[in-house]
């Protein structure tokens, strides 16, 4: 049988030296290299009082958006929960009442919409694939917690607030992923 490749690694059992049978050398030696860092630049951070600085095109934390006058921009066509791979978002959709059309645009609603947040994978294709621009990955992160129900996030936490000067801008992040 010919071999997958012409590399070939000749064994050698090759006997050790005092120094080796000793190990103290190899053990010093481990430990210089580890004396040695502590005169290094640290690569950590003192997170959270200390931040870093994202990329402009960092996919976070979701964000729901109302249109200009405040409604909401989503119409539960279920086409982001579509695209999803990882399956992380659950939509049940309502038919909107008279009197509503200040909370929502369109005839059809998201009553639920909810994104399992440690089965999302912030790859974005919800945002690409939604025809009524009302999903938004945003530059937030997902703010840990010990309890899984913390990271399913419903309306609640992922409708932007009415007010204007509340609202989440993602133009930014947009802008420079058109760009790239
Ligand atoms: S960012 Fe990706 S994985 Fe997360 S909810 Fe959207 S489509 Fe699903
Ligand atoms: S967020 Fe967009 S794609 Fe998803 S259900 Fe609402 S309108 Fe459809």
């Amino acid at each position: 049988m010919h071999p997958l490749s012409s590399r070939s690694r000749v064994v050698v059992n090759k006997t050790m030296t005092f120094w080796e049978r000793l190990y103290l050398p190899a053990i010093v030696g481990g430990l210089w290299i580890t004396f040695r860092h502590f005169f290094y630049k640290k690569v950590t951070i003192r997170y959270p009082e200390i931040k870093r600085i994202f990329s402009p095109v960092y996919r976070g934390l979701h964000v729901l958006k109302r249109d200009d006058l405040g409604a909401e921009r989503c119409t539960a066509c279920g086409l982001c929960a579509v695209a999803c791979p990882a399956e992380a978002i659950t939509i049940d959709a309502a038919e909107r009442k008279p009197g509503e059309e200040g909370l929502y645009r369109e005839e059809k609603y998201a009553a639920k919409y909810e994104i399992n947040m440690l089965r999302c994978i912030f790859c974005g294709l919800c945002e690409e694939a939604c025809p009524k621009q009302a999903v938004y990955l945003t530059d937030r992160i997902v703010p840990s917690s010990f309890e899984r129900q913390d990271f399913i996030w419903g309306k609640e936490k992922l409708v932007e607030p009415v007010e204007p000067e509340k609202r989440v801008d993602v133009s930014i992040r947009h802008y420079f992923q058109k760009e790239a």
